[in-house]
């Protein structure tokens, strides 16, 4: 029996995780799940997985998490000191998929005290990368990449680091690929939201239309896989078949395939370094006809351009782009600024930061530099562009 948890148990990863773990009873022993607000759903993960612990991350929703997990030996507990305590719970794997820079300290608990950090949470490597590495080679904890591009990265790579030329990330293009870039400025959040492969959370689906979820992604690769900023590529391959690409020292290219399911990703990060048969779709090829490539249109996606610029800036620029773009998504969200104004706002914040005297390895540092450009954020959207 494997000890494990997962923290945004109630989102999209988190449900995918779920189903896994849940198809397998008499292998895994659930520890602790996590939820932000979805007491309900939680309450019922935790009592059909029998876990130890449940924690919803808002504090005032206690009683309601006790009263729905009355009659179970599942132990309630609410706050974000609660949630990273139960982080901090020693276990052979835990999933780290609560969305955003909250996730961090999370994934950060989980790599000083677990063997295996699954890590779906994105904004933990682009903020805080050079951080959670340091953690997780003192503690020799093992981190596995869950986001779909980069276990397919992980998995081309196959241990052959240093023969690594380029890495050649794969993009769907999103909602708006066949969009004018003027008519993208009326975009509204509802139009973002409709992914055409992916079934995703909201927030990472409006970054995917925007492509600010690939921007992250490049940062992540960046933290990830010990290459240079010259080395990632992104390309556009709308049926999201190829999942990424790796290319070696003699031009060799390996290539990742699979359906558009999540359960890939994390399931091969449950088991690894096994591999076990899995509930996906196989592939039918024949059916499938072409794969397609194309560049991206600069004027289009201006996110990737930022992340190229953020990747040479270094330091704390990463938690800077990821602060800016989390602000200027709630401020689209809100209607108050357009689609392509969050792309105005990074740029405006990234312009305005120096990343010179703060400290990568020091989390207060991430922190405040976290903190001071969401407030650049919110001051560049009501300047207006
Ligand atoms: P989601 O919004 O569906 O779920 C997020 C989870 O975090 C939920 O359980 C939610 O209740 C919880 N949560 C939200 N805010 C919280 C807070 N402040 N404190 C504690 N818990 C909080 O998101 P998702 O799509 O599952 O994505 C999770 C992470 O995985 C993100 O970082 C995302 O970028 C990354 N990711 C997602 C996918 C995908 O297919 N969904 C793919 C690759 C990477
Ligand atoms: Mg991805």
């Amino acid at each position: 029996m494997r000890r494990v948890s997962v923290f945004g148990a109630t989102g999209s990863i988190g449900q995918n995780t779920l189903d896994l773990i849940a198809r397998r009873p008499d292998d895994f022993d659930v520890v602790a799940l996590s939820g932000g607000a979805n007491v309900a759903l939680l309450a019922e993960q935790a009592k059909a997985l029998r876990a130890e612990y449940a924690i919803v991350a808002q504090e005032n929703l206690l009683p309601d998490l006790r009263a729905a997990l009355a009659g179970s030996a599942v132990k309630a507990a609410a706050g974000r000191s609660a949630l990273l305590e139960a982080a901090a719970i020693p276990v052979d794997w835990a999933m780290s998929s609560v969305v955003g820079f909250a996730g961090l300290e999370i994934s950060l608990a989980i790599a000083r005290n677990s063997k295996t950090l699954a890590l779906a949470n994105k904004e933990s490597l682009v903020c805080g990368g050079a951080l959670l590495n340091r953690v997780c080679e003192d503690h020799g904890t093992c981190l596995l990449p869950v986001d779909s591009e980069h276990s397919a990265i992980f998995q081309c790579i196959g241990g052959a680091d240093k023969e690594v030329e380029r890495i050649i990330l794969t993009a769907s293009g999103g909602p708006f690929l066949h969009s004018d870039p003027k008519a993208l400025e009326k975009a509204t959040p509802e139009q973002a939201m409709a992914h055409p492969n992916w079934d995703m959370g909201q927030r990472i689906s409006i970054d995917s239309a925007s492509m600010f979820n690939k921007a992250m992604e490049v940062l992540e690769t960046h933290a990830l896989f010990d290459v240079s900023p010259e080395q990632i590529e992104v390309i556009i391959h709308p049926q999201s078949i190829i999942h990424s690409m790796v290319g070696f020292t003699d031009g060799a290219i390996m290539a990742h395939l699979g359906p558009a399911d999540m359960r890939g990703p994390i399931g091969f990060a449950l088991n690894w370094p096994e591999r076990v048969d899995l509930p996906l779709e196989r592939l039918d090829f024949g059916a499938l006809g072409a794969l397609s490539f194309q560049h991206p249109d600069p004027a289009q996606f201006p996110a990737l351009e930022l992340a190229t610029q953020t990747m040479q800036m270094g330091g704390l620029a990463g938690a800077v782009f990821n602060a800016a773009k989390e602000a200027a998504l709630d401020l689209f969200l809100d209607r108050r600024i357009g689609f392509l104004d969050m792309a105005r706002v990074v740029r405006q914040v990234l312009a305005q930061t120096d990343v010179s005297g703060s400290d990568t390895l020091n989390i207060k540092d991430v922190i405040d530099a976290d903190a001071i450009a969401r407030v650049r954020a919110g001051e560049a959207a009501q300047k207006g562009f």
